[in-house]
C-alpha cells in the first residue's frame, strides 16, 4: 500500500505549488493530473477535433495512445516534444476543462494516473484525486481560496513570466472553468467526504505546506 496525499481544489487555488513543495520535502513522487487533461485538450486540438460529446470516443482513443512522459527534471514530453509551456496557457486550461467533462476521456486517463503510484509515496494534485482516483488515500486536502485571491495569484504568476494579463478577464475565466468543473456529470469537482478543508486565501505557501505536513504526521 503506497502512501498517497491528495490535494484537490478549484482552479488556481495553489494546488500545484503546494503539492510540489510537500512532495519535495517528503521525497515523494508527484502526479499533476491537470497536466494530463491539458495534454488531452492540446492533442485533440492538434488532431483537428472539436472538444465536444460528438468527438468523445475519438478523443478518448487518441488520449489512450498518447506518448506522455514526465522526466525527473520536471519536463512534460509528448513524444520528444517538451510541451510544458504550450499546456500552461489560459486557453489550454479552458480546453482541458472541456475535454475533462467527457466521461470517456476521464476513463482513458485512469490507468495512467494509477501508474504514478511510487515508493516512498505520491502527492496527487487535481480535482478528483480524493473522490475518484485514490479514494483510500491516507490524507485528502481540499484547498480553497476566494475567486478574487485566485485571480490575483494567477495574474502575478503570468506577469512574472512576462506574459501580459487582465485580472478581471482572468477571474471571469477561472469562474467559468470552476462552474463547468462543478456541474459536469463525470467526477464533478467537490471535496471528498473525508477531505480536510484548507482556505489558503489568507495563508502563505509556507503556512499551507506546514499545515499539510502536520496533518500527514498526525
Ligand atoms: O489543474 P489544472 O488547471 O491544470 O487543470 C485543468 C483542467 O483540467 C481543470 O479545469 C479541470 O477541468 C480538469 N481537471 C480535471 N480533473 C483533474 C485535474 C484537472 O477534470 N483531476
Amino acid at each position: 500500500n503506497i502512501p498517497v496525499i491528495c490535494i484537490d481544489g478549484p482552479t488556481a487555488s495553489g494546488k500545484g505549488t503546494i503539492a510540489a513543495e510537500v512532495a519535495r520535502r517528503l521525497g515523494y513522487g508527484i502526479l499533476d493530473s491537470g497536466a494530463l487533461y491539458r495534454i488531452a485538450g492540446l492533442a485533440a486540438r492538434r488532431a483537428g477535433l472539436d472538444l465536444d460529446e460528438a468527438h468523445e470516443a475519438e478523443i478518448a482513443t487518441l488520449v489512450r495512445e498518447l506518448p506522455i512522459r514526465f522526466t525527473p527534471a520536471q519536463q512534460i514530453l509528448l513524444g520528444d516534444e517538451d510541451i510544458g509551456a504550450a499546456i500552461r496557457s489560459e486557453a489550454a486550461g479552458m480546453d482541458a476543462s472541456r475535454v475533462s467533462a467527457l466521461p470517456a476521456v476521464r476513463q482513458a486517463l485512469l490507468t495512467l494516473q494509477w501508474n504514478f503510484q511510487t515508493l516512498p509515496g505520491l502527492v496527487a494534485d487535481g480535482r478528483d484525486m480524493g473522490t475518484v482516483i485514490f479514494p483510500n488515500a491516507a490524507l485528502k486536502v481540499y484547498l480553497l481560496a476566494s475567486a478574487e485571491c485566485r485571480a490575483e495569484r494567477r495574474y502575478k504568476q503570468l506577469i512574472s513570466k512576462g506574459i501580459s494579463a487582465n485580472i478581471s478577464a482572468l477571474r471571469a475565466d477561472l469562474e467559468a472553468r470552476d462552474a463547468r468543473d462543478m456541474s459536469r456529470s463525470a467526477s464533478p469537482l467537490k471535496p471528498a467526504q473525508d477531505a480536510l478543508l484548507l482556505d489558503s486565501s489568507v495563508l502563505s505557501i509556507e503556512e499551507v505546506v506546514t499545515q499539510v505536513l502536520q496533518w500527514w504526521q498526525e
